[in-house]
């Protein structure tokens, strides 16, 4: 039998599902295909289990797409006195960055201007923090040539960092560095992908309606037909879905939303910047800037109660405060019709006796239910890592399943490969896809018109979407602009992307063949 590889596509998926249909038992069985659950399918599959791992929409259809995009150390735990959790949040980190993701996570800069709104303590304290940062840094054995030494920035070396902000009254900045993700839904993509390449059945547009000790009832949203899929264990990982699918789990969503401002609106900054919210102490917007000419500003965290919608929208009420504090520390006035898009996430919060969403413990949990069912929630992106070694430690230890130890701090992710630097294809492809960037490259080689912009003046060329429906399963329109590629973002490029997108959907194969 040859090896199943990383590709997942439309044959694929139907494949995988008529297989599970027709009765297969499997040991494991992932609801929910974010970062959390792509992760314990990966986990579980490169335990030598047989997986099956469905989503009802897409990967990374859930909050794993609405975050920073960060890969953090923890430091803000460590503020909040969850040693724990910061420990946790650095180790991942260094696994991601230097082991199983380095094309997709890279060193971003970040400043902290001094502004008239830090005064000489506040300053002298996030220097101790940023420091305390790095000390977290070492004590998870990530090395200086990852992550350089934060230090004091002059007031000149601010402005060349970041030429945007108020030179009125400012006495230098402090310099500090944290893993930043090329982009949350294509570390999905790729976690899901290896796992497939360890033989998990990856199955998007399949709804669990209900879970049991032994398998789960689901629905092809495909189709509309039912099927009961079997197994020897559940892993309920569907994020704010959780307690849907769950008794007994409580979750208390808190709403996080990001500005999309093009680059130059805010003199294209070479720095993401930390920037103190006026009236609080200790607290901090980010500015992000990303690789495809936009930056992105956040982040609220608001108590979002009642019935959680399949897309959270921001409101104007959290644009307007992301824009006042974004005019509190720039030269540039920043108005309401630069915002050219704003996303916002549920945070998986599990709740807790009293306190604001913002103060609950980012720790994430692992429960079994009555029933047996496991279910994995909280923590973030960047530990999903050890939330699914955790779940599936609980998982086999529950229901006896014979599988070796976890393998996953070793193993690399699809496109992670030495010497990515080497690569003869463009560098902004090789930050997206890794060692698989020449592939992509080569596609827009054989066909010209795949090397063009999906919009003018996109940085997402037709080969990117094209790969997508091969390799990466995508199914329409959604898929590809809003998760593969996010060029949705920003509505009135995803009005204009449709015609490719429409395009790159021909190349959809079928289970007999390709179209
Ligand atoms: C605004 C914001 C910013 C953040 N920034 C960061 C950051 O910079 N770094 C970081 O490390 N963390 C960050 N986080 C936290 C992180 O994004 C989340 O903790 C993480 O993405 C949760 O992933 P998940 O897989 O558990 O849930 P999700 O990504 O929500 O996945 C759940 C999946 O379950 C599926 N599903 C739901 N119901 C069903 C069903 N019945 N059947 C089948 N499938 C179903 C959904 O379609 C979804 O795809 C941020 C969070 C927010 C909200």
């Amino acid at each position: 039998m040859t090896p199943p590889d990383s590709s997942l596509n439309a044959a694929r998926r139907a494949r995988d599902l008529a297989a599970l249909a027709a009765g297969e038992v499997v040991d494991v069985l992932v609801v929910g295909l974010g970062a959390t659950g792509a992760g314990v399918a990966l986990d579980a599959a490169s335990r030598g289990l047989s997986v099956a791992a469905v989503d009802a929409h897409d990967l990374a259809f859930g909050t794993s797409r609405w975050s920073s995009k960060l890969v953090h150390g923890g430091l803000r735990y460590l503020a909040s006195g969850q040693l724990g959790v910061a420990h946790e949040s650095a180790v991942e980190r260094g696994v991601l960055m230097a082991r199983t993701a380095p094309h997709l996570v890279r060193a971003l800069p970040f400043v902290l201007p001094l502004t008239p709104l830090v005064s000489g303590s506040a300053a002298t304290l996030s220097m101790a923090g940023v420091r305390a940062g790095d000390l977290l840094r070492l004590s998870a054995h990530t090395r200086r040539a990852v992550l350089p030494r934060p230090r004091r920035l002059s007031a000149v070396e601010t402005l060349r960092l970041v030429p945007a902000l108020r030179s009125y009254g400012l006495r230098g900045g402090i310099l500090s560095w944290d893993g930043q993700l090329a982009d949350d839904a294509r570390l999905v993509t790729a976690i899901a992908r290896t796992a497939a390449a360890h033989g998990a059945r990856i199955i998007t547009r399949c709804r669990a309606a209900a879970l049991y000790g032994d398998g789960a009832d689901v629905r092809d949203e495909l189709t509309g037909a039912e099927h009961v899929i079997r197994a020897r264990a559940v892993i309920n990982a569907t994020g704010v879905w959780a307690g849907g699918l769950a008794d007994g789990i409580r979750l208390r969503p808190s709403r996080g939303t990001h500005l999309v401002l093009r680059a130059d609106t805010l003199g294209v900054p070479l720095a993401g910047l930390h920037l103190p919210i006026p009236g609080t102490t200790g607290r901090f917007a980010l500015v992000l800037p990303q690789d495809d000419g936009r930056v992105y500003v956040g982040l609220t965290d608001e108590p979002a109660d009642g019935p959680v919608p399949d897309v959270p929208r921001p409101t104007e009420a959290e644009i307007g405060f992301l824009l006042d504090v974004v005019d509190s520390a720039l030269e540039v006035p920043v108005r309401r019709a630069d915002v050219v898009g704003a996303f916002a996430g549920l945070r998986p919060l599990l709740d807790g006796p009293g306190g604001r969403t913002a103060d609950l413990s980012r720790r994430h949990a692992v429960l079994t239910g009555r029933n047996g069912v496991v279910t994995v929630v909280g923590g973030k992106l960047t530990t999903y890592r050890r939330m699914a070694q955790d779940a599936v430690d609980a998982a086999i230890e529950g229901r006896g399943l014979p599988a070796g130890p976890c393998r996953t701090t070793r193993l690399p992710l699809v496109g992670a490969a030495p010497e990515l630097g080497r690569l003869t294809a463009p560098p902004r492809l090789v930050r997206r896809y890794g060692a698989e960037a020449t592939a992509v490259a080569a596609l827009a080689a054989a066909d010209p018109s795949l090397a063009e912009p999906v919009t003018p003046g996109s940085a997402t060329i037709g080969a990117e979407l094209v790969w997508a429906v091969l390799h990466e399963g995508a199914l329409d329109e959604s898929d590809l602009l809003d998760r593969r590629t996010r060029v949705g973002l920003v509505s009135t490029d995803r009005q204009a992307a449709l015609p490719a997108a429409r395009r790159a959907l021909a190349h959809l194969p079928t289970a007999t063949g390709p179209r």
